[in-house]
């Protein structure tokens, strides 16, 4: 049949299944090794990456403060000049002089300008003929104005003499501590590009110039939108991510590309955040761990496979086993148990009774006139009254512990442990009706049995109850056969 029922699944045998454990652990016990070794590539790529890209923002903030420094010295130096008493009464050329060094007119810079107190430009680096121009309201005049300690002042990007660039500034006081002006410089954002043109980076990588108080100076990709603008106020980004000397890896605050991020750890007015894509920095990882992957993968399918396969083979022979161990204590013909395993069945079940000191019983049961039927119908159908007989006696014996057997020939027995002998009697009764009332008509089988049933005593052998069971079986056959008698045992063990 093509489409036949699915035979039933055969559970696991605990050999199979502890191969089938044992195999698993050591699977997920190396699988677990390697996904540690993995992201412990993973850790140091990353630890790799951190490590240049503080490098690199480093030397960015040390030029860019050095820079500032330099030109922060010539601001000191024109604010401080500027109290000179002398300094009104000279010549313009000769103001110049005094003020100037050349510093300020380095490429990049612009060129130093000083406002008197009301925001008015009075000296200018870049002309000895300066046109009127008035600063008051600019935030790198008012902040001096209104704070004497505000120091070194950089501004926002600004949009400074038609170019991009900060301003840089510095109070005059007087000796007195009254406010007397401001001196104030650029660097033009050129500058900045020309230092970051100087580097060997890739397209999404960023460089941000930061103030301290997070507002953008410049930034690598150059992008208008984002400079001038506070990094501490973005949506999105929460900027205890980011400390001094720190890194941090996801999504940044200008761009959802994610990133590793690291900050210089410098006190300077201006610092570095450097930020390359996470997946820059994890490519040559990535690629490795899908290789290790999969070949970790192929080869616990694979382990997993055989393992499965040796399972069953296990399964299978264990099954082979049982079976011919069953072979080999049953009969062929009737699949009742065979004589040699009956033998151990009552060696055993007689020990058993002789220790609860509870009753046993053996019913001996024979095919009557067994030879005259063969010899009637032929031997095949003489082997099917023997099956016929076997059903009828397997039917009537079902509790556990009792054992039916083909004793020999055409003669079975039935061993049933802690049964009396009138129940006894019952089941060999109930045997021979069911055989009587099996067989049909016109051959009408029947079936005689001895019956023996003892409580075993020490020094008394199991022999007792077969020999006892035999004489009354002969005794059945001798009263007219298709009958039942019972064996006086008392007397038999009394011999014995
Ligand atoms: P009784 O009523 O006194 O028991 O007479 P009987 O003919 O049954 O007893 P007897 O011992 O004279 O004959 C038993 C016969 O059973 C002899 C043998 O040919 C037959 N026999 C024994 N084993 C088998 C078997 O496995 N198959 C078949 N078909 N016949 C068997
Ligand atoms: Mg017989
Ligand atoms: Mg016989």
């Amino acid at each position: 049949m093509l489409f036949g029922p699915r035979p039933a699944r055969r559970p696991l045998r605990l050999s199979a299944k502890l191969l089938i454990a044992s195999v698993a652990a050591t699977v997920i016990g190396f699988s677990a090794i390697c996904f540690d070794v993995l992201f412990d590539m993973r850790r140091g790529e990353m630890e790799l990456a951190r490590q240049t890209l503080e490098n690199l923002a480093a030397s960015i903030e040390s030029d860019i403060n050095r820079n500032v420094e330099i030109y922060d010295i010539s601001l000191r130096a024109v604010a401080g000049n500027m109290l000179l008493p002398e300094i009104r009464s000279v010549s313009k050329p000769i103001q110049h002089l005094i003020l100037f060094d050349r510093a300020t007119t380095a490429k990049h810079f612009g060129g130093i300008q000083v406002f008197d107190a009301s925001g008015h430009l009075i000296i200018d680096a870049a002309t000895l003929d300066p046109r009127p121009e008035d600063r008051s309201d600019e935030e790198y005049f008012t902040v001096h104005r209104d704070n004497p300690d505000a120091g070194l002042f950089i501004s926002r990007p600004m949009l400074h003499r038609s170019a991009y660039a900060i301003v840089l500034s510095r109070r005059i006081t007087g000796t007195d501590g009254r406010f007397l002006g401001v001196v104030a410089g650029s660097i033009r954002f050129s500058y900045f590009h020309n230092l970051f043109d100087q580097l060997n980076l890739d397209p999404e990588d960023t460089i941000t110039v930061l103030r301290r108080d997070r507002t953008v100076i410049m930034r690598r990709p150059f992008d208008l939108d984002i400079i001038g603008k506070n990094l501490g106020e973005r949506p999105n980004w929460n900027p205890a991510n980011l400390k001094e000397g720190g890194s941090y890896a996801g999504q940044g605050p200008v761009d959802p590309t994610p990133r590793l991020f690291v900050r210089t750890a410098s006190t300077n007015p201006l610092f570095v955040v450097v930020g390359k894509p996470l997946s820059a920095v994890l490519n040559l990882w990535h690629k490795e761990a899908i290789r290790i992957g999969a070949i970790v993968l192929a080869l616990t399918l694979s382990v997993l496979a055989s393992t499965i396969i040796l399972a069953r083979e296990i399964n299978r022979r264990a099954e082979a086993e049982e079976k011919l161990t069953e072979m080999a204590t049953t009969d062929a013909l009737t699949g009742l148990k065979n004589r040699r395993k009956f033998d151990e069945v009552i060696d055993a079940e007689w020990r058993r009774a002789l220790r609860h000191k509870s009753p046993i019983s053996l019913l001996m049961i024979d095919a009557d006139h067994f030879k005259a039927y063969n010899d009637t119908f032929g031997h095949q159908a003489g082997d099917q009254l023997l099956v016929g007989i076997a059903i009828c006696i397997s039917d009537s014996v079902q509790r556990a512990g009792d054992c039916a057997a083909r004793y020999g020939g055409e003669e079975f027995a039935v061993l049933l442990p802690s049964t009396s002998e009138g129940d006894a009697l019952k089941v060999a009764e109930t045997i021979r009706l069911k055989v009587l009332s099996w067989s049909d008509e016109r051959t009408r089988s029947t079936v005689s049995t001895g019956i023996a049933s003892v409580t075993p005593e020490a020094g008394m052998e199991w022999s007792i109850l077969v020999t006892a069971a035999d004489k009354a079986l002969y005794a059945a056959k001798a009263g007219g056969r298709n009958q039942s008698a019972v064996a006086k045992i008392p007397k038999l063990s009394l011999a014995a």
